[in-house]
């Protein structure tokens, strides 16, 4: 896209598709009376369950609320420990905190930047009582292993799918793999509602528990209670938590939902197009689909191979940004955190592999807003750059 006076519009790191569609259904919500939990979270949910496979979804107000309370479903609670990698982002890490437990950090593979599943069993305990593999950028962790040791060891396994939607693991989606997984609908994410989330599980036990304690652990459908349909009268059974989805933000998921397939199809041609971009430039590595399953292709991350630059990964976000390129980084591993080297006692040198990873990536911008054009302009932008840059 180019401005009126010949100047190239800046290309930001990421943009919402939303459409006539989710406006107009935003508008019909806001024209019914009904705003908070109803018919259309209830809507989103069904539709959800259906397009993942699960028996059950249930719609909470963030990717870190569904993580949370799928861990509460499970049991965890003080003095436990839960392992997940360090390669993730905050929200991962600190749901164990707030059930009481310890956030065991591992490292990753080089080759997909998920957990490496040879790291778990020696960090295994008599107090671990879950992993939570995260499936980064959208390319989903080899479950297979993962399940295998959960079972050998009585732990149990909640994914974090914050970035997979849709995603595949040997011909099964994403969502349908272990007992519970998480997925984030926050503005950056594969499909958004703003803020939202959603839990998927195939047992019904989890499913009551976590409708129940994601509105203050009141009995039954509580929040039907100011319509024609509802009774006044509930129960309070547990101290739960307020992290309904409001049906504003289900009226947004409901059409996002509709144009996922569409929404991925551009993300993953976009991918292809950097590929092919971007193949056969010794200064980076792109980003590998393992061939167990299909990658969502939420984040497209390039690798550089800083030995072959002048200058580090810093200098290339600063050019990349001068030639009006908006880019991020994924992710600044936990155990680099203060947080982290504060309280759990991790430093620098712990998970070499995340480590490398994080000091070698730049995400680039991937969303189906983006021209054929842009996609060009983003790809002769990074190798003009890595040329200017070169040793
Ligand atoms: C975004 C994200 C979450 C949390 O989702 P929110 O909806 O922002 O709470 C969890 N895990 C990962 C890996 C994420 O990227």
């Amino acid at each position: 896209m180019n401005t009126e006076d010949g100047r190239y519009q800046r290309i930001p790191f990421h943009l919402p598709s939303i459409g006539e569609e989710e406006i107009a259904e935003v508008v019909e919500t806001l024209r019914s009376g009904w705003l908070t939990t109803g018919p259309k979270v209830r809507r989103f949910e069904e539709m959800f369950a259906a397009y993942v496979g699960a028996r059950h979804a249930i719609a909470v107000n963030s990717g870190t609320a569904a993580l949370h309370l799928a861990l509460e479903a499970v049991g965890i609670g003080p003095g436990d420990e839960v392992i997940l990698p360090t390669y993730t982002f905050a929200a991962t890490g600190e749901v164990v905190a707030y059930l009481g437990a310890h956030p065991v950090l591992t490292d990753c593979r080089p080759d997909t930047f998920n957990i490496d599943v040879t790291t778990i069993e020696p960090l295994i305990t008599p107090k671990t009582k879950a992993i939570i593999p995260v499936h980064i950028a959208g390319q989903p962790c080899d479950m297979d292993p993962i399940m295998e040791l959960a079972k050998a060891r009585g732990l149990h396994v909640i994914e974090d799918a914050a970035h997979a939607l849709p995603a595949t693991y040997k011909g099964k989606m994403v969502g349908t793999i272990s007992d519970l997984t998480a997925f984030s609908f926050y503005a950056t994410k594969p499909i958004t509602t703003g803020e939202g989330g959603m839990v998927t599980t195939e047992r019904d036990d989890y499913a009551s528990r976590i409708k129940r304690m994601s509105l203050h652990g009141l009995s039954g459908d509580a929040w039907n209670r100011y319509s024609d349909k509802g009774h006044w009268y509930y129960e309070i059974l547990d101290f739960g938590f307020k992290y309904n989805l409001t049906d504003l933000a289900a009226a947004l998921g409901i059409q996002q939902l509709r144009r996922s397939d569409d929404l991925y199809k551009r993300r993953r041609e976009i991918a292809r197009m950097y590929n092919e971009g971007f193949s056969g430039v010794e200064a980076c590595v792109i980003p590998q689909e393992a061939d167990y399953g299909t990658h969502a292709w939420h984040l497209y991350i390039l690798q550089l191979n800083l030995a072959t630059l002048a200058g580090g990964r810093n200098e290339v976000i600063r050019s990349l940004g001068e030639h009006g390129i908006g880019t991020s980084v994924h992710f600044i591993p936990l155990h680099l955190h203060p947080v982290y080297q504060k309280r759990c006692g991790y430093s620098w040198g712990a998970f070499p592999v995340s480590e490398r990873i994080f000091e070698r990536a730049i995400s680039l911008p991937i969303y189906p807003g983006m021209t054929d054009a842009d996609v060009g302009r983003v790809i002769e932008s990074v190798r003009n750059t890595l040329h200017a840059l070169r040793r």
